[in-house]
């Protein structure tokens, strides 16, 4: 089959590699319709993330028709649509069961900071992704992440959503699309006095990183997280989230990030803030 193969720093190759197999009786093979390109591939094109290992086929959200499963698969025939989310899990191991499917222990036994994602590095299970004609999902269960966040806000929560962002085109659908107020941080000195202004002074009640470790919008960050490398990718809107958050807020981070990004943690405690 051919597959999107990783082949060093900003390399990236369509290769024949061998059709993938069933190699455990909860696994299903899917073919694949449609993958997506995320924001987070980038982070592996530059080489940002830790064991991304030559040959690992990248991608990882994807749809697709089932079309081999193993003995042990119940909830899924072939012929079956599907829609595959990121993370890989069990459903069933300390983790799963309290819901944080994402941190999977049976699915990454090796780590504890991260669990199986398919196409993210061997720090993440060594998962071959989506952006092939075929992908193993190992035991089969059941995108843009800013757009789709403002939108669930402004869904479950009778209050104001206000997306940053400095693409025009984005800020101008979201605005339309999710019912929200937008800002271009362009245009903006101090992001979190910015947005304690908006908000009587006190801050938003919640506020997501939707970005992750190439978030534009402070050169130093630029410099010292993505070219020079010396913290887990650029954290700037990490740090807008946390310094503009209410005290008692909650700060939920949905972006990804290499090893320690420094962000100015400390001030979680005083404040009360809840990391997520
Ligand atoms: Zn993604
Ligand atoms: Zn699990």
């Amino acid at each position: 089959m051919l597959a999107m193969d990783y082949r060093g720093p900003c390399r990236v190759r369509a290769t024949h590699i061998p059709d993938p197999c069933i190699e455990h009786s909860e696994d299903a093979i899917v073919r694949v319709l449609r993958s997506c390109i995320c924001g987070s591939d980038l982070h592996l094109y530059h080489g940002l993330v830790p064991d991304t290992r030559i040959g690992t086929t990248v991608g990882h959200e994807f749809v697709g028709e089932v079309v081999d499963i193993g003995s042990g698969v119940q909830r899924l025939k072939v012929g079956d649509r599907v829609l595959v989310s990121f993370s890989v899990f069990c459903g069933s191991c300390y983790f799963c069961q309290r819901e944080l499917f994402g941190n999977c222990h049976d699915t990454d036994p090796q780590a504890t900071a991260v669990g199986g994602i398919y196409g993210y590095s061997h720090t993440a299970g060594g998962y071959d992704g989506g952006q092939a004609q075929f992908v193993r999902v190992p035991r089969s269960g059941a995108g843009p992440i800013g757009i789709f966040a403002a939108k669930s806000a402004w869904l479950f929560s009778d209050g104001r959503v206000i997306v940053v962002d400095h693409v025009e085109e984005r800020l101008a659908f979201v605005k339309d699309y999710a019912q929200c107020e937008v800002l271009n941080f362009r245009s903006v000195v101090d992001m979190a006095i910015n947005l304690k202004r908006m908000t009587d002074g006190l801050g938003p009640d919640v506020c997501i990183d939707a970005v992750g470790c190439e978030a534009e919008g402070s050169a130093l960050q630029t410099l010292t997280g993505v070219k020079m490398k010396l913290q887990g990718g650029s954290a700037t809107a990490l740090h807008w989230a946390i310094n503009s958050v209410r005290k008692g807020g909650n700060v939920s981070i949905v972006g990804v990030y290499e090893r320690n990004a420094r962000a100015w943690c400390s001030r979680c405690s005083p404040m009360k803030l809840a990391m997520k």
